[in-house]
């Protein structure tokens, strides 16, 4: 059995994790849950997984279970600090990283660096702290599973060793705005940005996939997975999200990914690599598929996906800044404080005015990451709607 802890295990892709180990009884043990401020849910989980332990990184929330004086049949423990002291505590094989923003770097780090496999959906890990995790992951040996679809579908089609990759076709869904005028997006409202037209996900990384800040940092994770250069990945906008990106090879050849918009796919591939597992969700039937689509993405109605692939291209410590920014700036946005487009304005102003240094701790990463959301907020108060 395969012990698993699951961070983020109330979100989006801890809950179809979940669905995924229900899919393959006997084979995977939960051993680890945390969760951040849905701590009914994460009892729920409990009663049902009975995993040794489970942690609430938020204190009030971490304090109403207390309160609750049910007794969840585990270790119930508090904050980071716990995530990492249960990390300490109980062996597991694989971290299923399902937290949503930096919040997710230390314990990826910490699992790293015990030598712990990762399946990581936490892209902002890699964006902000790529270098901190290449190092780790080198010192230890151990292995990062993509979760992402679109890096799962990539890391499906790459041979291994093969010299001759030419580029990478990283596929978009386009979102929401896709067909809207530049004019109409200053409009926007969060309820109108939160339904995206393909994929239910987590409300941080919806707004990226309709500002397409999210296919932004997925270009720069696909650089710190795959070592490709920026120049040779390009985004490809395919609204009907069926081939889930693509790998061009010099003899002309292109390896696709295609699938039905279901997350528990590439969740169930990073949990039994190098095993392909039959399951039971549904399968793709192509006499009901419509055409499929492919454009050019519109840099200049959708600015953040620019500023992405520069900070990318600048490396060091830009993309941890962008990254820190744009959380700031998509929970204003989610606030109602500033509107669509300041998001892509306020990041680009926050990473003009940072000089980009190597990256040279957790504790480094930390302050950058400071900075850029003290930056952030600074934009957000001075600014006028
Ligand atoms: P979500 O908002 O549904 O869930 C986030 C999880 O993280 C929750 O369990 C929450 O309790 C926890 N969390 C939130 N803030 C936290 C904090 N400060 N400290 C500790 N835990 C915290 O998000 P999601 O859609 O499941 O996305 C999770 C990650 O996976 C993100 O990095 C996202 O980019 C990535 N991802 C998601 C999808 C998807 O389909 N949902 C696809 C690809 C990648
Ligand atoms: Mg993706």
């Amino acid at each position: 059995m395969k012990r698993l802890a699951i961070l983020g295990a109330t979100g989006s892709i801890g809950t179809q994790t979940l669905q995924v180990v229900d899919a393959f009884p006997g084979q995977f043990e939960v051993v680890i849950l945390a969760g951040h401020s849905n701590w009914q849910l994460l009892l729920q989980q409990a009663e049902k997984y009975h995993p040794a332990c489970i942690v609430v990184t938020e204190p009030t929330a971490y304090e109403k279970l207390k309160q609750e004086n049910r007794d969840p049949g585990c270790a119930v423990l508090c904050g980071m600090q716990g995530v990492l002291s249960a990390l300490d505590t109980y062996q597991i094989d694989m971290l299923v990283g399902a937290m949503s923003g930096a919040a997710g770097i230390e314990p990826t780090l910490k699992a790293l660096e015990m030598g712990i496999d990762l399946a990581l959906a936490n892209k902002e890990t890699l964006v902000a702290g790529g270098d901190l995790v290449r190092k780790a992951q080198q010192k230890s040996g151990a292995k990062i599973l993509p979760v992402d679809s679109e890096h799962s579908a990539i890391f499906q089609c790459i041979e291994p060793g093969s010299k001759c990759l030419n580029k990478i076709l990283l596929t978009a869904s386009g979102g929401p705005f896709r067909t809207w005028d530049k004019e109409a997006l200053y409009q926007v409202t969060p309820a109108q940005a939160l339904k995206h037209p393909n994929w239910s996900m987590g409300q941080k990384i919806t707004i990226d996939s309709a500002t397409l800040m999210n296919k932004g940092l997925e270009v720069i994770e696909a650089n710190w997975l795959f070592g490709v250069d920026y120049d040779n990945i390009q985004v490809l906008v395919h609204p009907q999200s069926i081939i889930h990106s693509m790998v061009e090879y010099g003899d002309g050849t292109v390896l696709a990914h295609l699938g039905k918009a279901d997350m528990r796919i590439p969740i169930q591939y990073a949990l039994t690599w190098p095993e392909r597992a039959a399951n039971p969700f549904p399968k793709l039937d192509f006499t009901k598929l419509a055409g499929l689509e492919f454009f050019d993405p519109d840099y200049d109605k959708f600015p953040a996906l620019a500023l992405a692939f520069q900070a990318g291209r600048t490396g060091k410590s830009a993309p941890a800044v962008l990254n820190g920014a744009n959380e700031i700036a998509v929970a204003a946005f989610l606030k109602e404080q500033i509107g669509f487009m300041d998001i892509p304005a306020l990041v680009g102003w926050v990473v003009e005015q940072h000089n980009p240094v190597e990256i040279e701790s957790f504790a480094h990463l930390l302050e950058i990451d400071r900075w850029a959301r003290n930056q952030a907020e600074l934009f957000v108060k001075n600014h006028k709607k």
